[in-house]
């Protein structure tokens, strides 16, 4: 048996081996989940000017603090609106973002002056230079990366780049993914179920994950369990596909084709990776393209994928790849009787930060995933007891 950081190891090596993925360059608005090919620089100074961060009025601190009489406003400054040079013993109005006229070196907020009835202004308190003012340059200086080669565009990286002027980000062409079910018990939603037939829920899952980590998904159909098929679908595939997903049929019982019919088109590693749920996974290749075959209990697919499609996925699109990392947290639960491989339990952080697990931790129950918040990352052979603490992997990390 592999360890499961073995195989993730081996797998990023192999994605790291294969031909890269052409570059294309995308406008800002389909950036967004895209993978930089490039790092990014500003374009500007950020803020580009010194500027107001407050509206108010906006003078010379020494003079403010020091005036005997209220003070004439010698101009307005709206946003968008350079205003002149700073007459000297007076104020200007000044909204936020607007520039700051040249001279002046502070800005006070309206609600700490007091107005006059000719329309002059007098500070409550005094004030200090630099005050209110956001100065030029002061988040990012021109030239300076913003973002590095491999970054996973977020909403904000995006509008990072918008903010320093670049318009147009060179990222790596996603792969193209193609998903197979396989299973002559599997029936598609909407069509009737006969006895010993269940849903196949699988390809629509893997479908999801595989998009949502920005690949070109292609829906590949169910594949039934007789090698002659098996075998035709998966040739048809290697020749649109740069990675082709699989689940089920990949542990050793004769129903299970994927095996053979791999053997019969390319190269096969079946591996027994010790993780439970999730011990058989395949990995081979077809002609140019990648296979991978997961396991078919729904859970086990899904953990599959999380732990070792996804780092490979990531990997082939020159992606940044951040470790679990998960939280410390302690264990609401006793888990006395270990398994001898690692195991991932499904459960969730209670209010107290005190972590639960779902009653049913059987690989093909489903809603055990749907119903909880994230994983217990346990090691082999060791048991828990209430109390003692525990790795625990949000979700929002593991599928990020
Ligand atoms: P297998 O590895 O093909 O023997 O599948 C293991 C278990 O997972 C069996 O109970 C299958 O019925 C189930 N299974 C396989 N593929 C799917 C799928 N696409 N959706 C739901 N369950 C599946
Ligand atoms: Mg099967």
């Amino acid at each position: 048996m592999k360890s499961l950081d073995d195989a993730i190891q081996i797998l990023i090596a192999q994605a790291r081996r294969c031909d890269r993925l052409a570059v294309e360059g995308v406008p800002l608005g389909s950036a967004f989940g895209r993978v930089l090919a490039e790092d990014i620089a500003s374009l500007i100074d950020v803020p580009a000017y010194d500027n107001s961060q407050m509206d108010g009025y906006v003078g010379i601190a020494v003079e403010m603090n020091n005036a005997l009489e209220p003070m004439e406003v010698s101009q307005r400054i709206p946003a968008g609106h350079p205003g002149e040079p700073l007459r000297s013993g007076t104020v200007a109005r000044i909204f936020t973002g607007a520039p700051i006229p040249s001279g002046a070196n502070a800005v006070v907020m309206q609600e700490e002056v007091v107005l006059t009835s000719d329309g002059r202004v007098r500070l409550t308190t005094p004030i200090a230079p630099g005050h209110n003012v956001r100065a030029r340059a002061g988040d990012l200086a021109k030239g300076q990366t913003i973002l590095t080669k491999g970054r996973r565009l977020s909403a904000a990286d995006v509008a990072l780049c918008a903010s320093v002027g670049v318009k147009i980000l060179r990222v790596v062409k996603p792969p193209t993914v193609g998903v197979f079910s396989s299973g002559d018990e599997l029936r598609q939603p909407g069509e009737p179920l006969g006895f010993g037939q269940i849903y196949d829920s699988n390809r629509p899952m893997i479908l999801g994950l595989a998009k949502a980590l920005g690949c070109q998904v292609r829906d590949m159909g169910c594949l039934p369990d007789t090698r002659e098929a098996t075998t035709a679908g998966l040739a048809e595939a290697s020749l649109h596909c740069d990675v082709i997903l699989t689940c089920g049929g990949v542990s050793v019982g004769e129903e299970d084709h994927i095996k053979a019919a791999i053997s019969d088109l390319g190269s096969l590693d079946l591996w027994k990776i010790a993780v439970k749920p999730g011990k058989p996974f395949a990995f081979g290749a077809i002609g140019g393209a990648t296979l991978m075959g997961m396991p078919g209990n729904p859970v086990a697919a899904w953990l599959t994928f999380g732990l070792l499609v996804r780092p490979y996925l990531l990997a082939r699109m020159d992606a940044e790849i951040v470790p679990l990392r998960g939280v410390r947290a302690v264990a609401g639960f006793d888990w006395i009787s270990p398994d001898s491989r690692r195991e991932f339990l499904r459960g969730w952080l209670d209010e107290e930060g005190v972590v639960q697990i779902h009653g049913r931790q059987n690989s093909a129950v489903l809603s055990s995933v749907t119903q909880s918040g994230g994983l217990v990352d346990l090691a082999a052979s060791t048991p828990i007891h209430r109390g003692e603490f525990i790795r625990f992997i949000p979700y929002t990390e593991f599928l990020s």
